[in-house]
């Protein structure tokens, strides 16, 4: 049996990594870390640090926020825990928190946890790989209104993967449009973050030549996608040995980031 402690309990995510770990017979969620103000009474063991529950062998399952990512790496790489880490955003050295975790523990981190995502960005390496480079690569995402970051994480990632194909660097991408702007570039990989309402996930890459286009897209529509994505994350992440993982250590393909 896996045991789970979920950071970030009382969140969207969180809630969601609850629900499919009540549906599933390996893993139990033995705690729950979260701000005290957001415990709910009679759902389980409730903390405010991993510090006062974390064990040796425990997988935490952490989708909280940038300093609650880095938070749980240290605690993890302290205790000996492997950890799934979902939250976005994350400055540069919070990324090397979590980096300096996996030396010591299996860790796996991704910007989107579902199964569909990773299928895109597959479809879209082939895609890239097909088309000649005048081709326009444009990203459009939507999430709900309440989503703290911009652009998303999966959008940023889509983007650097395009990027890397095309043989360019971050400085080509270009955030929404405003202005007399001048014509586009080649060079230019553009993203749009759109905010409204309850949109749990969307992302669209759009391929555009001259007088035909391409749409790659994906629509989460509900957080269980992401949540069985995180749970088969954490039985891999339950056996690995130390290391940073993506999530195609768990869908076959590249094992290490
Ligand atoms: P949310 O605001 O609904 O929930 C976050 C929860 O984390 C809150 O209850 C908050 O109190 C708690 N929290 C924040 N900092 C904490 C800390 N230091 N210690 C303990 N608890 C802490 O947010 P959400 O929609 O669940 O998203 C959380 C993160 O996960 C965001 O960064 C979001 O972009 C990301 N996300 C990732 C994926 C993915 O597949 N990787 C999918 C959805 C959301």
């Amino acid at each position: 049996m896996i045991r789970l402690v979920v950071v970030g309990a009382a969140g969207r995510m969180g809630r969601a990594v609850e629900a499919a770990a009540a549906g599933a017979s390996d893993v139990t969620v033995k705690a729950r870390v979260d701000r005290a103000e957001n415990w709910e009474a009679g759902s389980g063991v409730w903390s405010a640090t991993l510090e006062e529950c974390l064990e040796r062998g425990d997988v935490v399952v952490e989708f909280s926020s940038p300093e609650g990512a880095a938070a749980a790496a240290r605690a993890c790489a302290a205790r000996g825990a492997a950890l799934v880490s979902g939250t976005t955003g994350l400055t540069a050295a919070e990324e090397a928190a979590v980096r300096e975790a996996a030396a010591r523990v299996a860790v796996l981190r991704a910007a989107n946890f579902s199964l569909g995502i990773a299928a895109l960005r597959r479809a879209l390496a082939a895609a890239l790989d097909a088309l000649p480079a005048a081709w326009d690569v444009e990203i459009v995402e939507r999430h709900h209104r309440r989503k703290l970051d911009s652009p998303s994480g999966t959008a940023l990632a889509l983007a650097r993967e395009a990027a890397a194909r095309r043989g360019l660097g971050e400085d080509a991408f270009i955030y929404g449009r405003h202005g007399r702007v001048g014509a586009r570039a080649a060079a230019e990989i553009g993203v749009h973050a759109v905010r409204g309402g309850s949109w749990v996930g969307d992302h669209e890459v759009l391929l555009a030549g001259e007088g035909e286009w391409i749409e790659l897209r994906h629509v989460a529509s509900d957080r269980a996608a992401f949540a069985h994505g995180a749970l088969a994350a954490a039985r891999f992440v339950a056996t690995a040995p130390p290391g940073l993982y993506t999530l195609d250590a768990v869908l076959g393909g590249p094992q290490r980031a």
